[in-house]
């Protein structure tokens, strides 16, 4: 980590969160005692594939976690105060999110001036006029010419809109965003401005970002650190460069092979693939969840889950600081 970032107090800390699923008789672990934190101004990445427990910790973040799920143990401190059990007086002000579909976020029948100027009086004392010209300011510091802020939704692109969901996250001033997936459902050239974006915001303002991507392509555009998750746990977290330059976690290592390459041989060699697949919350298997889809797995590897080493890596060949090859 960088001396600068470690020498600051961190924005938000999760300490050994865990999330559980109420099913019948059972109780099964969908976030599995996880602890990563956020420093002010950076773009940390949460990435893995579907059911790893991603969006599940921006919910619990957000205070969105509601029955049959519930937080179990851990804690989550945002600027000092503990919010895992009350996290509804910062959501929407002090911690905002963006959506993968800019349509879930946005009401088709309103005109988005009218819903900046909601999105900003609701969090911020103002005025309507001059809520009006602060959500003028936002449409242009997105990149949408304030001219259409009398424009309904369906009249911009998906990127526009994509726009106009980032500036209703910035109205009230967060600290800190998380985003999940915001580029999924975008074209790749639309994809990389709405990353620029951010990346921009972030730095001119800032505000942390949590994004939340399965695209290891992004993560690598876009994020200072970055945290792999599997089956819930945390896998390996560092700053992005070293953990994409020298993955140290067979899953990590496993993703980082799985991305594809654009480059003149490329095209000759099958795409490397990770084999099986996540498990089913109902099916984590003991010990190191990764294990059965591991090609390095020993007996230790069935029966004991392994801790995080060296805050970096949690793997049980990884525990003296060696390397897998
Ligand atoms: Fe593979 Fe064992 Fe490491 Fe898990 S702990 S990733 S099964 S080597």
């Amino acid at each position: 980590m960088s001396k600068t970032r470690e020498m600051t107090a961190p924005l938000l800390e999760i300490s050994h969160l865990s999330v559980m699923l109420k099913k019948r008789r059972d109780r099964l672990k969908a976030v599995d005692d996880l602890s990563f934190k956020v420093y002010p101004g950076e773009i940390l990445g949460l990435v893995g594939e579907s059911g790893a427990g991603k969006s599940m910790t921006g919910s619990a973040i957000l205070g969105l976690i509601d029955p049959p799920l519930y937080i179990s143990s851990g804690e989550i401190i945002f600027d000092g105060n503990r919010i895992d059990q009350n996290a509804s007086s910062i959501r929407g002000s002090k911690i905002s999110m963006i959506f993968q579909d800019p349509l879930v976020s946005l009401n088709p029948l309103r005109k988005i001036g009218d819903q900046l100027v909601e999105a900003i009086r609701t969090h911020i004392n103002m005025s309507k006029a001059e809520a009006f010209d602060r959500a003028k300011t936002l449409l242009a510091e997105v990149g949408i010419d304030p001219r259409r802020i009398n424009a309904y939704p369906h009249t911009f692109s998906g990127g526009m809109r994509q726009r106009v969901v980032i500036a209703l996250a910035l109205a009230p001033e967060p600290s800190l965003i998380i985003a999940d997936e915001p580029t999924t459902a975008l074209d790749v050239s639309v994809q990389a401005q709405i990353l620029d974006l951010l990346k921009r915001l972030c730095r001119e303002r800032g505000t942390s970002i949590i994004l939340i991507t399965h695209d290891m392509g992004v993560i690598a555009e876009t994020t200072d650190r970055v945290a792999v998750l599997y089956a819930g746990r945390l896998a390996e977290i560092g700053e992005t460069a070293s953990v994409l330059n020298s993955p140290r976690h067979p899953y990590t290592k496993g993703l980082v092979a799985a991305t594809p390459r654009i480059d003149a041989d490329s095209y000759k060699k099958k795409l490397f693939q990770i084999p099986g697949a996540m498990p089913d919350l109902e099916q984590i298997p003991q010990g190191c969840a990764f294990h059965p889809r591991c090609d390095f797995a020993n007996a230790q590897c069935k029966i004991q889950q392994p801790p995080l080493f060296e805050d970096r890596s949690a793997c049980w060949l990884l525990k003296d600081g060696s390397e897998i090859s």
